[in-house]
């Protein structure tokens, strides 16, 4: 059985491409076999895993506006059994092409549909906005991973987004879940952290991860050597929690 899941939160730098890039290397090195699905027009989860954006030939951008078949953008990466669609920064324009294409809403699910058989799971890192690009996402998703910043107004705008999951819910994917609320970037040394925890886990009850995620420099330095931090630094406390975080969402199978 294999599982689409997106990852979304509206709001940027909340660890969505972060989280997309760690858990799916946690994934493929416990041996699944995992489709990284770039579908935000920054690229940040293509460089991450170190493709060099210049020299993708095909991307999101030609699977969702050309109607290419999905297997002509799909680029292996250095972890085995990790494979990623592209997104560059072609794919900026799609969100205003997109609007007058027939069934706009489906043509992620549609091209997922016919590689969804060689996957055990398939992650899409969403851009940070609810519009078209996002819609495609969780149409295309059997459940939806949102990532909240320990910080100020941690819930802010949560209530737009699941809005937006309940509107895919009744018009688009009346099977999208929300898979769990993934708390990231704790600084350990303030109380702030655990205030939001809290408040987080009031909201969300048993939805939230057991595992949460730390600050930690070696989670922020991996992207710019366009590695996982699996690959980047195997021993450091980034690449535990991603680990612990892989094995959580798959005891949830
Ligand atoms: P988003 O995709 O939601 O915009 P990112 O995953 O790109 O967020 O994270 C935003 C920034 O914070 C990036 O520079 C990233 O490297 C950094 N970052 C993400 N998670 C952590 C973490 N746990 N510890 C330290 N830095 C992090
Ligand atoms: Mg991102």
């Amino acid at each position: 059985m294999s599982k689409i899941i997106a990852i979304a939160n509206q709001k940027g730098g909340v660890g969505k491409t972060t989280t997309s890039v760690n858990l799916g290397a946690g994934l493929a090195t416990l041996g699944k076999r995992v489709l990284l699905v770039d579908i935000d027009p920054q690229g940040n989860t293509t460089s991450g895993v170190g493709i060099n954006k210049a020299d993708v030939e095909n991307c999101i951008y030609n699977i969702l506006i050309d109607d290419i078949p999905p297997h002509e953008a799909i680029l292996e990466t250095k972890i085995d059994g990790l494979n990623i669609i592209p997104a560059t920064i072609q794919l900026a324009g799609a969100e205003i092409e997109l609007v007058s294409t027939i069934s706009r809403e489906l043509r992620l699910k549609k091209a997922l549909g016919l590689v969804k058989k060689n996957y055990d799971y398939i992650i899409i890192d969403c851009p940070p906005s609810l519009g078209i690009l996002t819609i495609n996402s969780l149409t295309a998703a059997d459940s939806v991973i949102i990532p909240i910043q320990c910080e100020y107004y941690a819930l802010e705008g949560l209530s737009q987004l699941l809005n937006t999951v309940r509107l895919v819910q009744k018009n688009l994917n009346p099977h999208l879940q929300i898979e769990g609320v993934l708390l990231t970037m704790l600084d350990a040394r303030t109380n702030l952290g655990i205030q939001v925890i809290e408040e987080v886990k009031k909201y969300f009850q048993e939805k939230v991860y057991r595992t949460i995620i730390p600050r930690n420099i070696r989670l922020s330095e991996a992207p710019s050597h366009g590695q996982s931090i699996i690959t980047y630094d195997r021993r450091s406390k980034g690449a535990e929690v991603y680990y612990e975080l892989a094995k959580e969402v798959l005891s949830y199978e």
